[in-house]
């Protein structure tokens, strides 16, 4: 049994607001959105950061990207567009140590990406 809290959220252990899922990904709602729309991408598989992604995985990190394609298309902010950020460790402030990608959207995001 996993301690990590996106671990629990892919074996159903948790809750959340699924957006997508296949047998090597899935994305639900943040629970805590800094924009009308913040999805989380995750990699079934547990890589706690970028620094921890494989030859191997390189696989799951391309796929994880045409996910994203997939699901602003079929959540309509692909027009709009969006933006894709993955926090890696203590500077970042990464909380959760299973590789994400947050997906944010649905306003005009700030021209910082730093604040
Ligand atoms: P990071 O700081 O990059 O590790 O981001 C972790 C994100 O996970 C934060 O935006 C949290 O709001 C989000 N989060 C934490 N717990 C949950 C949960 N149970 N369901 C959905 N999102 C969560
Ligand atoms: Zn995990």
């Amino acid at each position: 049994m996993s301690d990590c809290i996106f671990c629990k959220i892919i074996n159903k252990e948790i809750p959340s607001k699924i957006v997508y899922e296949d047998e090597k990904v899935i994305a639900f709602n943040d629970v805590n959105p800094a924009a009308p729309i913040h999805i989380l991408v995750v990699p079934k598989k547990h890589i706690e950061t970028l620094l921890d992604v494989s030859d191997e995985d390189s696989a799951i990190i391309s796929h994880i990207y045409k996910v994203i394609n997939k699901i602003a298309k079929q959540e309509d902010f692909a027009k709009n567009g969006f933006r894709v950020i993955t926090n890696c460790g203590r500077d970042s402030g990464q909380e959760v140590m299973h590789i994400h990608f947050h997906v944010l959207g649905g306003k005009k995001l700030g021209d910082k990406i730093v604040e």
